[in-house]
């Protein structure tokens, strides 16, 4: 028995990350291991973002900041929320940077959810959000969605998992893993359902750039009557490749941010000074390559399905956004989606993630990130392809 406090039963490891570190233990015992597990850009930083930040290392910009987030950086993210996202937001009072999305996704559910209060979780989706309600003594109810309408969110799935402790609904859009981004009527539906049952809504919008042609993101928090209950939680991990930084925010109402910064400035102070002005150079800088990083991953989203979906045993849909696809395996004959990853590994070197560890929602799907280096992806495919068509 765990000599740690209650609440690790029931906790358990991210299992994306134990992916990341078992690939990590194969390669050390000499194996070449393709690693599609992963949710890294393979990209650098801009140059222009780290020299950023190593000026103000330099120049000795290396103390605290205020919790909230350097005032520059509040306010290039508050004009940010209003141009990109259609969200009105004072700097001063309503975003709080912090070291990360996952910690902005901690803060806001320290400061919305009670002990024992419910929290929807779609899923499958993103392994933390249910670990993350866990540790603040809430509950995370999966809403499981269906492979039979393309993972969507309804109105009536929705209903079904309602109780009198639900508190709050999370929304991530573009999904991981599914690669779904939200549609109008989805929105609308969360959005009349969360002011049906007086619910909060914590958005992560951190794949919001990674969005494919004919595809739009939507905001939660600009849809009508939204903004007021809703907290909106983005970073710079994904779109600007920098997963290192640890940089991420939470913007929302003023009261509610308002607790907020009081976890933040009891947890971690602030997020790094330097890092916060390499945020700066992020936001206000060309964004030309962040669309340039988006159509990349594009031209890789069309290989990895046209891949995937030759393969024996395999369907894969088109993912809206995100660099994952996430296609059903149930046709390869294995018992389930953890033993057909734990096959691929072993026998064509491909690290993959089994759709269960998404939730139960995940069942019969594996996540396949195409965030690789093309080199990478292709012959990972192409390794895939060979083992499935030997065993077929
Ligand atoms: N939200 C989702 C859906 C993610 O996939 C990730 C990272 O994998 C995060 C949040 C965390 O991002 P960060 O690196 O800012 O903590």
């Amino acid at each position: 028995k765990s000599r740690a406090a209650q609440r690790f039963a029931g906790l358990t490891r991210s299992a994306t990350v134990a992916i990341h570190d078992l690939v990590q233990d194969l390669r050390a015992g000499g194996a070449r291991i393709l690693d599609l597990g992963g949710g890294q850009p393979d990209v650098a930083t801009a140059g222009h973002i780290a020299a950023e930040a190593a000026a103000a290392l330099e120049a000795g910009f290396t103390h605290y900041t205020g919790s909230r987030g350097l005032p520059e950086l509040l306010t290039a993210i508050a004009a940010k929320l209003a141009k990109d996202n259609g969200i009105a937001v004072d700097p001063r009072t309503d975003v709080i940077v912090t070291p990360s999305a996952k910690h902005a996704l901690f803060v806001s559910m320290m400061t919305i959810l009670d002990p024992g209060d419910e929290i929807l979780v779609p899923s499958p989706g993103w392994v933390s959000y249910t670990s993350i309600a866990h540790l603040v003594g809430a509950r995370a109810v999966p809403v499981e969605l269906s492979p039979t309408n393309g993972f969507r969110i309804t109105r009536r799935l929705l209903d079904t998992c309602v109780t009198d402790r639900t508190r709050a609904i999370l929304v991530n859009t573009p999904t991981n893993p599914t690669g779904n981004a939200l549609r109008r009527e989805e929105a609308e539906d969360i959005a009349a359902f969360a002011a049906e049952h007086d619910l909060f809504v914590v958005a992560d919008e951190i794949y919001e750039k990674i969005i494919f042609a004919g595809r739009k993101h939507l905001s939660l928090a600009a849809l009508p009557g939204c903004a007021d209950r809703t907290l909106t939680v983005n970073g710079f991990s994904k779109s600007y490749a920098m997963t290192g930084w640890r940089l991420g925010y939470v913007a929302g109402p003023t009261d509610l941010i308002g607790e907020a910064v009081k976890v933040q400035e009891h947890t971690v102070s602030c997020a790094a000074s330097f890092a916060q002005r390499g945020g700066i150079a992020a936001l206000t800088g060309g964004q030309q390559f962040v669309l340039d990083m988006a159509q990349e991953y594009g031209r890789r989203r069309s290989r990895t399905v046209a891949a995937l979906a030759a393969m024996p045993g395999v369907e894969c849909a088109d993912p809206d956004g995100t660099f994952y696809a996430f296609p059903d395996v149930r046709g390869a004959g294995f018992a389930d989606s953890a033993e057909f990853a734990k096959w691929l590994l072993r026998t064509a070197g491909v690290a993959v993630v089994a759709g269960t560890a998404f939730g139960p929602g995940g069942a019969g799907h594996v996540r396949i990130s195409f965030a690789a280096a093309p080199a990478v992806l292709d012959e990972a495919l192409d390794r895939m392809a060979a083992a499935l068509a030997d065993r077929a």
